[in-house]
């Protein structure tokens, strides 16, 4: 039976997964410059007997041909950057790249993936079909690494009729995984503003053009974007978490900088969201004497799981590990730039559980103190692997 073979190996392998995730933990590199990572990623993937192309300078794509006739293709992708946090973690695999941290758990990723290649290399008489390894950088800055290596033809020759990625969770326990068919994740925007008044003394407003309530107005007018513009049933965000208007009690300044994100899971609204906000602050701050520079940078598209493709997924998970330990999630208005693949191939993005609570390892990605339970890494290489071979038809 093909699941036992595969939870087989991956008890054999899971040493050595992390290992492998241990040694990414220790050497995190920024997203752009995974030198280094992509380096280790080859060496492995030349241990295995695999050939690869490169992508998007450090991203690595390999093929594994299963030796039974099929001309099935189906990806599976990792993730491989860290993130400028400083590792507030004291384990023996603590970063040693000073303010670089696998905090994102990419890290575990690119292991499990080489963990998922170990076993599939090994089962190759006894599956049909190929699977396409992404190993893919830069997913934590924009314009992603996704994009980048979509751009280089990762999605050809041959073009997969499925991608499957996942992403570590800490709100779900070890030993379990999460999916979520049709819109899971949110497309994300950057907002800049500038708000240009006439500064001045605080005690003679009228000779003044207050960039600071010009920015109130816009602040609680764009909001309408989301309460009246909006489709009720598509999710939307507007937050600006940071306001800048650097005067004094008795000074008006000249200007005011602001911050914020629009998240949204739908690219027509997207659009049209981008356009009435700008109208609309730069209409307000005109009809009150001043101006404002409104600038968006288009961050990654929603993300959206092809919902026949993750029906399967789903039901093979509960093959390989029981219906008690799948999840079905709910949205989540993070990014993620796995959503360029879910925009023009069929795409599965799931969750895998790495909280301990026992352990203490329940932060939130991102954090300082964000880690993962390693038993997980077992689960994840195997499944991997077992998603890959079902979903070529064996
Ligand atoms: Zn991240
Ligand atoms: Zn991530």
């Amino acid at each position: 039976m093909m699941k036992e073979k595969i939870q087989e190996l991956a008890k054999t392998i899971f040493d050595d997964v992390v290992a492998n995730r241990r040694h990414l933990h220790s050497h995190p590199e920024l997203s752009f410059h995974e030198v280094e990572t992509s380096a280790f990623i080859a060496k492995k993937l030349d241990e295995l007997g695999l050939t690869y192309e490169r992508m998007a300078d450090n991203g690595l794509v390999a093929l594994i041909k299963g030796e039974k006739p099929s001309n099935q293709v189906v990806a599976l992708r990792a993730d491989m950057d860290a993130l400028p946090i400083l590792e507030a973690n004291d384990v023996p695999y603590k970063s040693q790249n000073t303010g670089v941290m696998h905090a994102c758990g990419h890290d575990a990723h690119t292991s499990s993936l080489l963990g998922t290649a170990k076993i599939l290399t090994s089962l190759r008489s006894e599956f049909g079909g190929t699977v396409k390894l992404i190993f893919q950088p830069a997913e934590e800055k924009l314009p992603g690494g996704a994009s980048l290596m979509i751009k280089e033809g990762v999605l050809q020759n041959p073009t997969p009729q499925a991608v499957i990625g996942q992403h570590v969770m800490p709100f779900i326990d070890a030993g379990k995984v999460g999916f979520r068919a049709g819109k899971y994740m949110a497309s994300a925007d950057e907002i800049y503003v500038t708000v240009k008044g006439k500064g001045g003394h605080a005690a003679q407003p009228q000779q003044n053009i207050d960039p600071v309530l010009i920015t109130a107005h816009i602040l609680t007018a764009l909001q309408q974007v989301v309460s009246r513009f909006a489709d009720p049933k598509t999710p939307s965000v507007l937050s600006f978490g940071k306001v800048i208007a650097n005067g004094a009690t008795n000074v008006i300044p000249n200007e005011v900088y602001l911050e914020g994100t629009f998240r949204t899971m739908d690219e027509a609204w997207r659009a049209e969201a981008h356009i009435k906000m700008k109208k609309l602050a730069e209409g307000i701050a005109e009809s009150m004497g001043g101006s404002c520079d409104f600038n968006i940078m288009k961050g990654y598209p929603f993300l959206v799981n092809e919902e026949k493709l993750t029906a399967s997924a789903r039901g093979f998970a509960v093959e390989y590990l029981g219906e008690e330990n799948v999840l079905d999630l709910d949205i989540w208005m993070a990014a993620e730039d796995f959503a360029y693949y879910s925009q023009v191939a069929d795409s599965c993005f799931y969750r895998l559980g790495t909280r301990n609570e026992s352990r203490g390892i329940t932060s939130s990605v991102h954090t300082p103190t964000f880690d993962v339970e390693e038993s997980a890494l077992q689960l994840s290489t195997g499944l991997m692997a077992y998603l890959a071979v079902k979903q070529l038809g064996n």
